[in-house]
């Protein structure tokens, strides 16, 4: 089976095209500035290893789908000879709301219901929509598997993603914690229990997905107890431009005085705090080498990151009832060893060990690296996440009986 994942943005568009014989990835790429002048497809076949860039018409992501198709048959830099060796699509869906607790094989009904869970994510869900309107258009009858950010999240119990606001407003709007990077955290804690010399049902992860969005879970037995996220992707530890969890009487103290509409004071939570309106960068490469450099606000963020991520793993460590793992994943998770260093530092109090030598070297290279020395208390492991993988896995199980 040959399967093509995609994860539509609002403007751009990018794919990985996988041989699941044995998971490999054939193609991928990126069309971007879809419906903006200027659009553009960016390809890399990896079985010979040649990529181009070609500026092309994009106006809708039907478009983008057709460019695709036709990077992945061309005779140059493609790697099939027609489209109809695209066994299935497997879409990433942002938002699936409490409708989708796991991936779903698209029929025009579901599409209904994703559609209903808009509010919760427009930008994401019509991005989305729009892919999968592309693919449909491009690739009439080929079958299509939606693969939910919130899903692996669903298992939470109501104690965890329940708010302290009245209850008519979770039965009237949906407002719970849903939680997200679901994808990752499912991947990345399925690795780490095949590490653990115990079963499943006996294993406590707590999963640390640091990039430019950050979300910490606690996996419980392979399922997900708590996690960091909330109602939207602003909740948790500062992120590059979010600014995570403050108190929630800030939001009306700061929109009166800076006279902010809601909108304006949305934009400002989501786009103009964590890392960059603390220090001016939102890149957690450019904090570290401010750091370096004296700069005491970057140090400030690099200081709160570490502290706050401590926080979630001793309260998730507590609610668990322990701790056998720490993984480490995304961006900052893969690449930055002094960001991990001062979580294991602050948690050594409990036993955790790294390898410092190990840690300091470890930066993705695709490969699962033991962080941890042997008689750490704690397991720590840089796991690098592989979403996509995912897709294609679930698209793969759930399209294999509709494949013609
Ligand atoms: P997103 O949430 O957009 O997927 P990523 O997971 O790519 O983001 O994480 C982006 C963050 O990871 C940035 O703060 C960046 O500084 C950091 N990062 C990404 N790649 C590297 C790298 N190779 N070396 C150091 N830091 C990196």
């Amino acid at each position: 089976m040959k399967i093509l994942v995609i994860n539509a943005g609002s403007s751009s568009l990018k794919y990985q095209f996988f041989d699941m014989e044995n998971e490999t990835v054939l193609a991928k790429g990126n069309c971007d500035r879809i419906g903006i002048e200027g659009s553009a497809i960016k390809h890399k076949q990896l079985i010979k290893g040649v990529e181009y860039e070609e500026k092309t018409p994009m106006k809708d992501h039907s478009d983008a789908m057709k460019a695709v198709i036709a990077a992945l048959t061309s005779p140059e830099h493609g790697c099939i000879t027609s489209m109809d060796e695209i066994s299935a699509i497997g879409h990433r869906v942002v938002h699936g709301a409490s409708s989708f607790t796991e991936s779903v094989v698209a029929t025009d009904e579901i599409i209904e219901t994703i559609k209903s869970c808009r509010d919760f994510a427009p930008l994401h869900t019509d991005a989305s929509l729009m892919g999968i309107k592309g693919c449909t258009e491009a690739m009439p009858g080929k079958p299509q598997v939606f693969v939910f950010d919130t899903a692996f999240h669903q298992t939470m119990p109501a104690e965890a993603y329940m708010y302290g606001v009245s209850y008519d407003m979770y039965e009237e709007y949906g407002i719970r914690r849903y939680g997200m990077h679901g994808t990752s955290h499912r991947y990345v804690s399925g690795e780490m229990i095949k590490l653990l010399d115990k079963p499943e049902e006996d294993t406590k992860i707590v999963t640390c997905h640091l990039g430019n969005g950050s979300s910490i879970s606690a996996v419980k037995g392979g399922k997900v107890m708590d996690t960091s996220m909330g109602f939207t992707p602003l909740a948790g530890v500062i992120m590059g431009t979010r600014s995570g969890d403050f108190d929630p009487a800030m939001v009306t103290y700061i929109m009166e005085k800076k006279g902010f509409t809601p909108a304006k004071m949305s934009d400002y939570m989501n786009k103009k705090c964590g890392f960059l309106g603390l220090c001016g960068s939102s890149d957690c490469r450019d904090v570290e080498s401010a750091a370096k450099n004296g700069d005491k606000k970057a140090q400030l963020v690099l200081d709160m990151l570490a502290y706050q991520v401590t926080k979630y793993i001793g309260s998730y460590s507590a609610i668990m009832g322990g701790l056998d793992a720490i993984v480490f994943t995304a961006g900052i998770g893969e690449n930055t060893p002094s960001i991990r260093k001062a979580i294991a530092d602050r948690l050594a109090p409990f036993g955790v060990k790294l390898d410092e030598d190990v840690n300091a070297k470890a930066r993705v290279q695709s490969n699962i690296i033991k962080l941890s020395t042997d008689d750490s208390s704690v397991k720590v492991y840089l796991i690098p996440t592989n979403e996509e993988l995912v897709i294609a896995r679930d698209t793969a199980r759930l399209a294999k009986d509709l494949v013609k």
